[in-house]
């Protein structure tokens, strides 16, 4: 079964290093989104395995077959562009034909694919038209649909829907989810929005200044980040990261925070026992906040602390207290945000086995 490896693979743009020493491996029928800010790399990596992008060091497998210095057309892959990058004097059928030009298929199974690809992506009354006759969204099926008709080992993706909008985004992301779901290509994913990563992927790739910082399925990555950066990065509102020191004590480890809160960290699975004094960032998603008296939730900490201000939008809302130097942000009732006044003490409990702990010094998880 093919599977994508880089190995070793290193990138630079004369004397600019772009990616360092990177080693991923992709399994058949993964989703694998490439995440990170931008210039982070993803889309240079992207291309690397397209053959668009030529590599500096290290090299590229599908199954084991090294790609690393094939051309683009020999490598089995197809690929879906930000731009579309439809022919504008094609029709629609002409474009998804075109996906096949250089695969001297018979004109029986061209057409057979073509058909097959217009049902799938629900284009069948568009065949005829040009794309500049059609909407956004449907030239973007319509280049889904050029990738498909290849029946690639491996297709790839690079910010399919950043020229869409809100609500054609959420509709395309469901599509091409259920095209995975039906037909299970090992897809490489490149994107910036971490909502298409966490609801499309079996696999995130977190990706910074050219290096991976953490590979998991979504929910690793959310629960468990392997550091600061994707602490910060994943999550909105984003991860509250607060500063404290390790207090030990008889059986007790707590953390203490710069206000004088506490933070029981008794139950938390630290790779190596803290030191007493040690500084520590203590993350903590603002969803898992609620009231002290809630049932089943045994906390690990209470605070009482006066509202800054609260944002709704729509059917959430975020609260912002006061903490330390800075800000807490928790979710809230909408209907309760409105009730919150600027200066109001609020008392909110953190529970137990949800915080994240990194050492304040590498950024590394505890
Ligand atoms: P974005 O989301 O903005 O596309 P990205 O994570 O995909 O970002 P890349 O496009 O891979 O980032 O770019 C990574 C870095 O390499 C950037 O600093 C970019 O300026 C640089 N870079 C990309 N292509 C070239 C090139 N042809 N020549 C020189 N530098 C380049």
């Amino acid at each position: 079964m093919p599977r994508v490896s880089f190995e070793r693979i290193h990138k630079a743009f004369g004397a600019v290093t772009v990616l360092r020493d990177l080693d991923l491996s992709i399994e058949h029928g993964e989703f694998l989104v490439l995440l990170g800010p931008s210039g982070c790399g993803k889309t240079t990596l992207l291309n690397m395995l397209a053959g668009l992008t030529d590599v500096t060091g290290g090299r590229i497998l599908i199954g084991d077959r090294d790609v690393t210095d094939l051309d683009p057309k020999d490598r089995g892959l197809a690929m879906v562009f930000q731009s579309y990058a439809l022919y504008p004097t094609k029709t629609v059928r002409g474009n998804l034909r075109f996906g096949l030009a250089s695969a001297r298929l018979p004109r029986e199974e061209v057409e057979r694919r073509v058909a097959w690809a217009a049902r799938l992506l629900q284009i069948e009354p568009l065949l005829d038209r040009k794309p500049a006759q059609l909407s956004g969204g449907q030239r973007q099926r319509v280049a889904i649909g050029r990738a498909l008709v290849k029946h690639a080992e491996v297709l790839l993706f690079d910010e399919p829907l950043s020229n869409l909008d809100a609500k054609l985004r959420t509709e395309m992301r469901l599509e091409i989810k259920r095209l995975h779901d039906e037909l299970s290509p090992t897809v490489v994913y490149v994107t910036h929005d971490q909502i298409e990563a966490m609801t499309m992927a079996t696999k995130i790739a977190v990706m910074n200044n050219g290096v991976i910082q953490q590979f998991g399925t979504p929910d690793e990555i959310y629960e468990r980040p392997a550091n600061l950066f994707v602490a910060g990065f994943i999550g909105a509102p984003a991860m509250n990261l607060k500063r404290a020191r390790i207090l030990r004590r008889g059986g007790l480890v707590a953390g203490v925070f710069g206000n004088g809160q506490q933070i029981d960290l008794g139950d938390y699975a630290f790779a190596k026992a803290p030191q007493e004094g040690s500084e520590i960032v203590v993350g903590m998603r603002p969803e898992y906040f609620g009231p002290p008296d809630a049932p089943a939730r045994e906390a690990a900490a209470v605070f009482d602390l006066p509202v800054a201000h609260t944002e709704r939008t729509g059917s959430d809302a975020t609260g912002y207290l006061r903490f330390d130097e800075g800000l807490l942000s928790l979710r809230v009732e909408p209907g309760q945000a409105a009730r919150l006044a600027g200066g109001q003490k609020v008392r909110v409990a953190f529970p137990k086995g949800k915080a994240s702990l990194f050492d304040a010094a590498t950024g590394g998880r505890l």
